[in-house]
């Protein structure tokens, strides 16, 4: 269905499963590919991160790309190889990260697209690739990017991503932290859309703080303080099957709370 205004924008999970895709007839309902969420405007398609989500990214037509990743571990990273638009000479690919350490967006991506790991670099394929090292906010036409630093092992990002009045928040990967959380639930102030981190029920939290994951009852605080109007769960663990995250959604579904599921297309 395309768009008829440039104040609305269209969200699709086409990843929501984190760590390491999955497969099998126990993972159909919440799908075993990787972080990737496509968000569309009129002009732009905006991906944040490149899991193997992305391998299925839909027909966008001469809609502008640009792909934000939150950070450079390989379930957001893994599906770039075959995104479909990397293949398209006519495509203009916006890369954007920010600084990891010491390396810039460019070499975060040659880590993975370099042999032995993978036989090409970014440059070997079609598409044009332009690479930008962050600095907020971003402007692309009528949408604007922010960030704030994310609780994960190595770094990352949060993003808010804001468009003719409406906002969604990004927060996978992250780790509800006392001394943290503050920061988060003023960025994701009465957004539209939070995307949050569910990885681990709540006894998986206790045993693996440090890991960099959240849990759904952490994630209803945040929605709850943040004022989020919709809110659906991310990153779900690999080995949890559909009729285990089934019972963890039970828990916490409201009309608005939920988990994400592959494919969900989410109009705002
Ligand atoms: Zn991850
Ligand atoms: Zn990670």
């Amino acid at each position: 269905m395309s768009i008829s205004t440039g104040e609305r924008m269209k969200i699709t999970i086409l990843g929501a499963r984190g760590s390491i895709p999955t497969e099998g007839a126990e993972m159909l309902e919440f799908g075993g590919a990787t972080s990737c969420v496509l968000i569309e405007t009129d002009e732009w398609a905006v991906f944040f991160d490149a899991g193997t989500g992305i391998v299925n990214a839909p027909e966008i037509g001469d809609k502008k790309i640009a792909i934000f990743l939150t950070h450079p571990h390989i379930d957001h990273l893994l599906g770039l190889p075959f995104f479909p638009y990397i293949t398209d000479k006519s495509k203009h690919i916006d890369f954007y990260a920010v600084k990891s350490g010491v390396l810039s967006a460019r070499q975060q991506l040659d880590k993975l697209l370099c042999p032995p790991l993978w036989p090409c670099s970014a440059d070997d394929y079609p598409a044009n690739f332009e690479f930008h090292d962050i600095e907020f906010p971003v402007k692309l036409g009528d949408i604007s990017i922010t960030g704030i630093p994310s609780v994960h092992p190595g770094g990352g990002i949060v993003y808010r991503l804001e468009c003719g009045g409406k906002s969604m928040v990004y927060a996978t990967d992250y780790e509800y932290r006392d001394d943290h959380i503050g920061e988060l639930i003023d960025f994701a102030k009465d957004t539209d859309l939070l995307l949050f981190d569910a990885q681990y029920t709540d006894e998986e939290f206790e045993k693996r703080r440090g890991y960099g994951h959240s849990t759904p009852s952490l994630g209803v605080i945040v929605a709850r303080k943040a004022g989020a109007k919709e809110v659906r769960f991310v990153h779900h663990d690999p080995t949890h099957t559909d009729e285990f995250l089934l019972n963890m959604e039970e828990k916490i579904k409201t009309e608005d709370i939920s988990f994400a599921r592959r494919g969900e297309v989410i109009d705002l």
